[in-house]
């Protein structure tokens, strides 16, 4: 049977506002026939859905179902770049922020004569006119409330628009009625300006809500702004200025000294340097030449280059990095799903605490107006917009700045696992050692010439090392042919008509040679076999990565055990763990051994521990996907192909105590919004049942709780790397 495959399609949603939303949304995409799953994120306002590839299911359908539920939904292109909507986004914005500043103007002469009271001034605007300027608050700028709050209802849900309407429309209609009642020539006491006040302040709230909305995501923002959205396209050696997106594969651009490199490609004129450090974490600038591969993004120096464009903008290093953040923002931590659960329960049980509020109050002998007053408080005070964005304003903010620190967490998920981390399993080559090791060999130029050839087809840095020995030594190449590369082993090739074998001693053996040698001790070793018979060895010195101890000792004092586990000897590996302060390590693994290793580390101790794999993202893919956490040490180039939940692009090793800590951190600031979010409808609810609380004030405190969840989770945008 062919494997089902899904594709997925990314909606722009707006008009949520709470969790409660979140879930209906959910809800409504998950009921379109196809759809496999679907997944909306009320910070990044975006919902994506993963839909059977080649099934029918149109995107229409899947906007008609989010508007049937109450919100407004329209495609985007995963990734492309954003600016339409950001135009249209502001433009919504500046909107707001308009009508916000009319409903505080019209609702400042109604709060007065509260101002005044204690003055000892009794100010009393005239009936009529509180009834003018509560009017166009209420049902022209307050009409949102209304259509989102109706919207909900009808989809058999409540939010807290639903709420807000209910609060503010009973506060404005018990205005009107004790109006109508009041006898004539006495002015009674109105609640125009609670229905006002409070809808001015849940739309300040709202508005203050957006901007911490968008400044969660403004990492990717800064991250897309790095391609410049036009290109100098070289036709027949003039510079034609085109849109970025019309540069295909293959074109040749200009690249000016200061302007950036619009897309990947390579370099065919000229030198420069370039400053990559935005795109791939390398902080130093690179110099280039003719046939060096450049990133898109990167900012050149002083050189002036001609690149020969090797994919296209949509394709290229930087957008699959925008994309990898965009996908992790959107995705749910795991915990969410409980709160997405609780908030659903939420509105529906909020307006019988109010309504049991008013009865109760009327039968304690309380006047009506006052008895609905106090269930007014209740409706505006309870806040399930702060439970809603508890959570996702965290991971958003967090998955944001790891980007910016060059640390990719593929979402949520990944965050939750990461924040609790008992054991590091830590590969060797490439992991504690830079990767790059030195090689030094007694071999005569003909048989490393052969072994050079051999490894010229494997990706290894044991190999490449060897191909840079026969480079030093200026030695030709010859091609090599049935070329097989065994993972942990070594490589067996064809060369010039003899049978060349390049590994360690178990992969000779393998192929019945014994090693006549002792190897180097304390150095990996690669022996080399020609026609049948050992010719002798390339003794390999990789050099320990930069702030390998440091970063040791800094997850040790974390708390976190580490181990190393490697394909390499014994001897080597146990040398290099004593100079790092790694206490037990795990020699001679192959590949898939290295998994049930991690696996094994789970098991220890008689209790489930969670383990972290780091290695690069290629070799060690099936260890990195055993793992509770795989961390990939990589560049740029593996992201896609990596099975690793962290990619850590800058800083290698010595970045891993930020990854631990920057995801733990991000665990207890959702923690903590989610205990300030139930804390605060825990107290105020009651204290505004018990009538202690007028609605402006439960309004002002509703509209804070939500705006410090947000706060606090900016926080995490601060967040600096942790020097090991
Ligand atoms: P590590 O666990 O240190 O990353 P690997 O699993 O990649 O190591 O490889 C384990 C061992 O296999 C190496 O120490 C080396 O002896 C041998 N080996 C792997 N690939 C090659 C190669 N291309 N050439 C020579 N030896 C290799
Ligand atoms: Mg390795």
């Amino acid at each position: 049977m062919a494997p089902i495959i899904a594709v997925e399609r990314t909606l722009e949603v707006s008009g949520m506002t709470c969790a409660s939303c979140v879930a209906r949304a959910e809800r409504a995409l998950r009921a379109v026939p196809g759809v496999v799953s679907a997944n909306v994120n009320l910070a990044t306002e975006r919902a994506t859905v993963a839909i059977l590839d080649g099934g029918a299911v149109a995107t229409d359908a899947l906007v008609a179902a989010v508007v049937r539920a109450g919100y407004d939904a329209r495609p985007v292109p995963p990734g492309a770049p954003d600016a339409d909507s950001l135009r249209r986004q502001s433009a919504g914005d500046r909107a707001d922020g308009r009508r916000l500043v009319l409903a505080a103007l019209l609702s400042a002469p109604l709060v007065l004569p509260m101002l005044a009271m204690p003055l000892g001034m009794h100010l009393m605007l005239p009936p009529a006119l509180q009834l003018a300027l509560a009017s166009p608050v209420q049902f022209w700028i307050g009409a949102r409330f209304y259509g989102a709050g109706g919207r909900a209802l009808l989809a058999g849900a409540g939010n807290m628009d639903l709420l807000v309407a209910i609060g503010t429309s009973a506060a404005f209609g018990l205005s009107l009625w004790r109006w109508a009642e009041a006898p004539r020539g006495l002015v009674p006491d109105l609640y125009f300006e609670a229905s006002a006040v409070v809808i001015t302040l849940v739309m300040f709230g709202k508005w203050l809500e957006t901007r911490a909305r968008r400044g969660a995501a403004s990492a990717l923002r800064s991250l897309r702004a790095l391609a410049p959205e036009r290109a100098r396209l070289l036709r027949d050696g003039i510079e034609i200025d085109v849109p970025l997106a019309s540069v295909t594969p293959g074109d040749d651009v200009a690249v000016r000294p200061g302007e950036r490199v619009p897309v990947d490609g390579t370099v065919l004129v000229g030198t420069s340097d370039l400053d990559e450090s935005l795109v791939t974490g390398e902080s130093l600038p690179v110099p280039v030449a003719p046939g060096d591969a450049v990133t898109g993004g990167a900012l050149n120096g002083p050189g002036l280059l001609h690149v020969r464009t090797s994919r296209a903008a949509t394709d290229g290093t930087l957008e699959q990095i925008a994309r990898l953040v965009e996908h992790a923002q959107s995705s749910k931590a795991p915990i969410q799903r409980v709160v997405d659960r609780v908030a659903e329960w939420f509105v529906p049980l909020i307006v019988w605490v109010a309504i049991g509020t008013g009865i109760g109050w009327a039968y304690a002998g309380l006047a009506p107006d006052v008895a609905i007053l106090r269930a007014v408080a209740v409706l505006v005070i309870a806040c399930p917009c702060a439970l809603g964005l508890a959570t996702p304003a965290a991971i958003a903010a967090a998955t944001g700045r790891g980007a910016a620190l060059g640390v990719l967490y593929r979402g949520g998920s990944a965050i939750e696992r990461a924040a609790h981390i008992d054991v590091v399993a830590l590969d060797k080559t490439g992991t504690l050692t830079a990767g790059a090791p030195a090689a030094t060999t007694a071999l005569a130029d003909d048989q490393l010439r052969l072994a050079a050839a051999a490894e010229a087809t494997s990706e290894h840095p044991i190999a490449r090392a060897i191909v840079a020995l026969a480079d030093a030594r200026g030695l030709a190449l010859p091609a090599s042919s049935a070329a097989t590369t065994a993972p942990g082993g070594g490589v067996t090739a064809t060369v010039d008509g003899h049978v060349v074998i390049v590994g360690n001693r178990d992969h000779l053996a393998l192929a019945g040679v014994a090693v006549e040698a002792r190897d180097a001790p304390g150095q990996t070793t690669a022996h080399v076999a020609i026609d049948g018979a050992w010719v002798g060895a390339i003794a390999l010195a990789d050099p320990l990565a930069p702030g390998a101890a440091e970063a040791v000792a800094a997850l040790r004092a974390r708390g976190v055990e580490v181990v190393m586990i490697t394909g390499d000897r014994e001897d080597v590996a146990r040398a290099l763990a004593d100079r790092v302060g790694i206490a037990t390590v795990h020699a001679g693994v192959q590949p898939l051994g290295k998994a049930a290793q991690v696996a094994a580390l789970a098991e220890q101790g008689g209790r489930r521990r969670r383990v972290a794999m780091v290695g690069d993202g290629l070799n060690d893919a099936p260890a990195l996907a055993r793992a509770d956490v795989g961390i990939a040490l990589g560049t740029v180039s593996d992201l896609v192909a990596a099975s690793a939940d962290v990619t850590v692009l800058r800083g290698g090793i010595a970045a891993l105590p930020t990854v631990l800590a920057l995801a733990h951190k991000t665990m207890r600031v959702i923690r903590e919004n989610l205990i300030a979010a139930t804390a605060y409808n825990a107290i105020c609810i009651p204290i505004a049942a018990a009538g202690l609380l007028s609605p402006v004030i439960a309004s002002l405190a509703m509209s804070l709780s939500s705006v410090s969840v947000l706060a606090s989770s900016l926080r995490l945008r601060r967040f600096e790397m942790r020097s090991p």
